[in-house]
């Protein structure tokens, strides 16, 4: 295969992006899917060249496989950091970060509005002596630290609160006290928001959102510096965080339209939020891009090229009828893809809290949450204005 040099060592994002994969020995212009489990060597010293050092080729699947290394590449490119692991889900990447980093005896922080499988998770370290702390994501500037407090857990844009986080003072108040920041960066993609730019010390994905981008994809992924992310890869190995080669290659597959699709999804967001936030049934719309947001100035300086494709909004009457007048914009319990989804966080992410709880939270019933899409804004429009007029 020829190499042709890099006409610039500082691609821009979406050059990284769209060129992600090309580096196949073979010189396929598409990366081949490596469906295999295993690796034949010619003698023991090869086999054990390879175990020693990584770098130096694939042993098992569990271990890695090409089409692992290429995602990560990527997503260590497009978070501007040193390596990154990918495992089977957002889940999986979470609990391997934990498993990896705490002992019993230590406490994590976290901020109240995490995506619910979140603090689940943390709720089964209990029993290994990990405990967590919350703290409200509004508070999260004036938190304490205890000498126990090993990592602090948030995430740039929580859904369906629509609240960001202030990460550099928040890495400054864990650093000082020797914790370390990990940032879910799910939400806003590294197009909008690099974290570790920021301060934070680990990224990690839910890939089968944005970053995949079309619904067919389960995956995740952690990001960071050599050091931290080699302890995460060999405890993601022994624990079995793989994920399917066919998955790992259409995340990189969906990654080299993210800068298209989140442009043309922040631009069709921020006119729907404006839409909603005229019309008289919709009591309040949660979109960073509106200065009617309590954190804009925040936004402003945290996310670059968009404020983001997911908003939420209060309505008026039933939010069920709602969603079943809707006829583009279908009922999705997950967000990401190229069309454009809503979801009731009070039935569905948030169903096990009380109706008071959930007030509290920020999440009044009546609350609906979009994930946008790249649709023609107009058609988006329409269908809003004929299900509005149809709810009471
Ligand atoms: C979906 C999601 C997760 C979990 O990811 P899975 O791929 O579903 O395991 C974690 N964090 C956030 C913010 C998510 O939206």
């Amino acid at each position: 295969m020829t190499r042709r040099q890099t006409p610039d060592p500082h691609p821009h994002f979406d050059t990284l992006a769209s060129h992600a994969g090309e580096d196949d020995p073979s010189g396929a212009v598409s990366e081949p899917i490596y469906q295999t489990s295993a690796f034949f060597f010619d003698d023991i010293a090869s086999a054990g060249r390879v175990l020693s050092d990584p770098s130096q080729g694939y042993v098992y699947g569990r271990n890695g496989l090409p089409n692992h290394a290429t995602l990560e590449r990527t997503i260590a490119q497009l978070e501007g950091t040193e390596s990154a692991y990918c495992c089977g889900s957002g889940m999986g990447a979470e609990a391997i970060v934990f498993l990896a980093l705490l002992q019993s005896g230590d406490e994590v922080l976290a901020t109240t509005d995490l995506y619910g499988g979140t603090p689940a998770l943390l709720s089964h370290l209990a029993g290994l002596g990990i405990s967590t702390r919350y703290v409200d994501s509004m508070q999260i500037e004036n938190f304490e630290l205890s000498d126990r407090t090993k990592l602090v857990f948030v995430e740039t844009l929580s859904n369906p609160t629509l609240r960001l986080c202030p990460l550099e003072k928040v890495a400054r108040r864990a650093h000082d006290r020797g914790a370390l920041l990990v940032v879910d960066n799910t939400t806003p993609t590294p197009y909008l928001c690099r974290p570790l730019e920021h301060g934070a010390d680990l990224v990690v994905h839910s890939a089968t959102k944005f970053l995949s981008g079309h619904h067919d994809v389960t995956g995740g992924v952690v990001a960071g510096s050599n050091e931290l992310v080699e302890r995460i890869r060999s405890c993601g190995v022994r624990a079995g965080g793989f994920m399917a080669p066919l998955d790992a290659w259409l995340a990189v597959r969906g990654i080299k339209t993210l800068a298209l699709r989140m442009r043309q999804a922040c631009d069709n967001a921020s006119r729907l939020a404006a839409w909603l936030a005229d019309r008289p049934r919709v009591r309040q719309v949660l979109y960073p891009g509106l200065p009617s947001h309590p954190q804009h100035a925040l936004a402003k300086r945290l996310l670059s090229g968009g404020f983001g494709a997911m908003l939420a909004f209060e309505i008026e009457g039933d939010p069920g009828q709602l969603i079943e007048r809707l006829k583009l914009v279908r009922f999705v319990a997950s967000f990401g893809g190229v069309t454009t989804t809503v979801s009731h966080p009070a039935s569905t992410s948030h169903r096990a809290l009380s109706s008071e709880q959930r007030l509290a939270a920020g999440i009044p019933d009546g609350l609906l949450r979009l994930s946008v899409g790249i649709e023609a804004i107009d058609d988006l429009i329409a269908d809003f204005e004929q299900a509005l007029a149809l709810v009471h």
